[in-house]
C-alpha cells in the first residue's frame, strides 16, 4: 500500500486527540466525555464512602476520578499502558493517589482482587466475556453499573418471547438481576462509536442459586442453538446426542455402573423431555423455571452436559 494511503487510513482509523493520545479503536476506546453521564451511573451504583470499586478500562480517568471522590478506594483494569500513565500522572500528588489501584493489563485475564461495586464504560468487544468473570467472581459483588453496545443490553435484559431474548439472557438472569438504567448516545463519546449505548445494573443472586454453571451453559447452548424450534427437534442433533452419550457412558464407568445392552440415548432423551413437559417447548419462550426443571430432569436420568 502506499505511505499516504496507509497514513490516511491510520488517522481515519485513530482519532488523535487534543493532549496528543491517539485512540485506538482496537481496544474500544470512546471516552465519555459527559459529566453528566458519568454522575448519573454513579447514582445508580449506590456507591458508599466505604467501598471498594473495581474500574474496567478507566482510559484518561474521567469516570476514574468521579469515584475517588465518593469510595473508599478503586482498583482499575487497563490494557494500555499509556493511558495508564495518562491516569497516573491525573491523580499523581492528589490526595485520590493513595486510594487508586492500576492493574496493568487485560481484564479477561488479571485476577480481580475483592470488590463491593463494579463500574465501567466496558470495551465492547469484551462485553460478553466480561459479564461472566464478573458474576462467577467470588466474594459475589453488591453491584455492578455497566455502559454496553445498546443491542448487547438489550439481550441482557431480554425476557421469554422478546426479540432480542438468548443464551446471553438466561445465562446472565440465572446468576443475576438485571435491569435497564437508560439510553446513551453516540455523541457523548469521543470519538464517538459507530453504535448506541446503553446503561445496565447487574446485581448478583446471592445466594446463587444451586446449579452447575457448566451444565446450565451447556443445556442452554443446545437450547438455543435454535431458539424457534421444539426442544424435541434440538435433542435430535446426531451432534447432540453423540455428545450425551459420551457424558453418560464416562458418568456410568466413574461410577462403577453397567450400561445395558439395549442402552439407546436418544430414547432416554426422549423420555426425559417428555416427562420435564418440555418436548414441544421452544427456547424462545421458556424461562429460568423451565430451563431448571429441564436440567434437573436431566440430571436425575444420569444425563450431563459437561
Ligand atoms: N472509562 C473510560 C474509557 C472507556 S474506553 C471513559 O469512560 O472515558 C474503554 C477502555 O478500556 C479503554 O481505555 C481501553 O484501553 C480499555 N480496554 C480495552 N480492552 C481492554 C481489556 N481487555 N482489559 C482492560 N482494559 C481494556
Amino acid at each position: 500500500m502506499p505511505k499516504v494511503i496507509a497514513e490516511k487510513k491510520h488517522r481515519i482509523h485513530n482519532e488523535v486527540q487534543k493532549q496528543g493520545i491517539v485512540f485506538n479503536k482496537d481496544f474500544g476506546q470512546h471516552i465519555l466525555k459527559n459529566p453528566l453521564v458519568i454522575t448519573s451511573m454513579l447514582e445508580k451504583s449506590a456507591l458508599r464512602p466505604t467501598d471498594v470499586v473495581l474500574e474496567i478500562g478507566p482510559g484518561t480517568g474521567n469516570m476514574t476520578v468521579k469515584i475517588l471522590e465518593k469510595a473508599k478506594k478503586v482498583v482499575a483494569c487497563e490494557i494500555d499502558p499509556r493511558l495508564v500513565a495518562e491516569l497516573q500522572k491525573r491523580v499523581q500528588g492528589t490526595p485520590y493517589q493513595s486510594k487508586l489501584q492500576i492493574l496493568i493489563g487485560d481484564a479477561l485475564k488479571s485476577e480481580f482482587p475483592f470488590f463491593d461495586i463494579c463500574i465501567a464504560n466496558v470495551p465492547y468487544q469484551i462485553s460478553s466475556p466480561l459479564v461472566f468473570k464478573l458474576l462467577l467472581h467470588r466474594p459475589i459483588f453488591r453491584c455492578a453499573v455497566l455502559m454496553f453496545q445498546r443491542e448487547f443490553a438489550q439481550r441482557l435484559v431480554a425476557k421469554p418471547g422478546d426479540k432480542f431474548y438468548c443464551r446471553l439472557s438466561i445465562n446472565t438472569q440465572l446468576l443475576a438481576r438485571v435491569d435497564m438504567l437508560m439510553k446513551v448516545g453516540k455523541n457523548n463519546f469521543k470519538p464517538p462509536p459507530k453504535v448506541e449505548s446503553s446503561v445496565v445494573r447487574i446485581e448478583p443472586r446471592n445466594p446463587p442459586p444451586a446449579i452447575n454453571f457448566t451444565e446450565w451453559d451447556g443445556l442452554t447452548r443446545i437450547a438455543f442453538l435454535r431458539k424457534n424450534k421444539t426442544l424435541a427437534a434440538s435433542f435430535k442433533q446426531s451432534s447432540v446426542l453423540q455428545m450425551l452419550e459420551n457424558n453418560y457412558k464416562l458418568q456410568a464407568s466413574l461410577q462403577n455402573q453397567e450400561i445395558r445392552p439395549d442402552f439407546d440415548i436418544k430414547q432416554l432423551v426422549e423420555s426425559v423431555l417428555q416427562e420435564a413437559e418440555a418436548s414441544e417447548k421452544r427456547a424462545r419462550t421458556m424461562d429460568l423455571d423451565d430451563f431448571m426443571n429441564l436440567l434437573y430432569c436431566f440430571n436425575k436420568h444420569g444425563i450431563h452436559f459437561s
